[in-house]
């Protein structure tokens, strides 16, 4: 029958830019509200698994390297496991077919709203989709949702519109997590 999930967008869903920045590049640029991560445990203690799927499309156009992604990652895993919020696995798409850096600057199968990241992930943990969800803050994560069979929650801590493929809008994570847990 499979774990439940949660398929979580990372900027601007459970990282805030820093400051009024536009853009998370680096360990420097992000902030997650403790009331963030309290809802994130909330979902860990009611035994969802939680996956983080972004697209870091701005590697293949050189605002930042993967190393970047990857420092990022394991620094807010380290802030998260202090709190005992485990995040399963992180995954990013590096890809932009409009971007300039080789080999970056393809049309690939895993940024949203394609789901290879969320097939990928599938492919290694045995997950009960029908009692599974997408939380982001754009209409690609409510596609990319949608496409992958999950119910999806758009938050609107982003700066995009609703989304005809959000099930549910949302003010926020905090808000997003009652809906899973409280229906
Ligand atoms: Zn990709």
């Amino acid at each position: 029958m499979g774990s439940k999930a949660v398929f979580l967008d990372r900027d601007k869903t459970i990282l805030l830019p820093k400051g009024g920045e536009k853009y998370i590049y680096r360990v420097e640029d992000f902030h997650i509200p403790d009331k963030f991560i309290g809802a994130l445990k909330k979902l860990i203690d009611n035994e969802y698994l939680l996956f983080v799927i972004t697209n870091q499309g701005r590697i293949a156009r050189g605002h930042l390297t993967e190393n970047d992604v990857e420092e990022l990652h394991k620094c807010l895993d380290s802030i998260l496991k202090q709190k005992g919020v485990h995040i399963s696995e992180f995954e990013y798409c590096p890809h932009n077919p409009r971007g300039t850096l080789h080999p970056y600057n393809i049309v690939c199968e895993c940024r949203k709203p394609k789901t290879g990241m969320i097939d990928s992930i599938r492919n290694s943990y045995d997950i009960d989709v029908l009692n599974s969800w997408m939380i982001g803050d754009s209409y690609i994560d409510m596609l990319a949702g949608k496409k992958a069979g999950l119910k999806t929650i758009q938050v609107l801590t982003g700066s995009e519109t609703y989304s005809k493929y959000a099930d549910f809008v949302e003010t926020d994570l905090v808000k997003a997590v009652s809906k899973i847990l409280i229906g």
